[in-house]
């Protein structure tokens, strides 16, 4: 008798609760589901490097073409040798390892030293002829 009290004022009371813990637990998940899904927008960065082929269309030299003063390289400040491939910005004809070359320009498309733009462009157009 004491005991069939007890279940019916019991029961109710932890199916209400079971039911509440359960609607808790929805709640929680539906707030924090969208909060995982929306992630920071990706930062458009406004200067951008080169790509693989258009480094490809940059002048490929070595060392020993480097004009003797400019033979030093701005981005690991090591000299370039005379066997060492070496790149040349078109334009302003800084000179540099083709491995710094490539590195700084796949990230910066304009020259480290003198930040000139860098238009990869045919060789056959990169002659600037000045008629005076
Ligand atoms: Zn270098
Ligand atoms: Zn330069």
């Amino acid at each position: 008798m004491l005991l069939s009290v007890f279940l019916t004022m019991f029961l109710p009371c932890v199916g209400i609760s079971a039911v509440f813990i359960v609607y808790v637990c929805l709640l929680w998940y539906a707030t924090n589901d969208p909060a995982g899904d929306i992630g920071l927008p990706v930062k458009q960065v406004s200067e951008k490097g080169l790509s693989a082929s258009e480094l490809d269309k940059l002048p490929k030299i070595t060392g020993k073409e480097v004009m003797a003063e400019r033979r030093e390289c701005a981005v690991c400040l090591d000299d370039i040798d005379g066997e060492q491939p070496a790149r040349v910005v078109p334009g302003c004809n800084h000179a540099f390892h083709l491995l710094c070359a490539d590195t700084w320009l796949s990230k910066h498309s304009f020259c480290p030293v003198c930040r000139a733009k860098i238009h990869p462009v045919d060789q056959s157009l990169d002659v600037s002829e000045n008629p005076c």
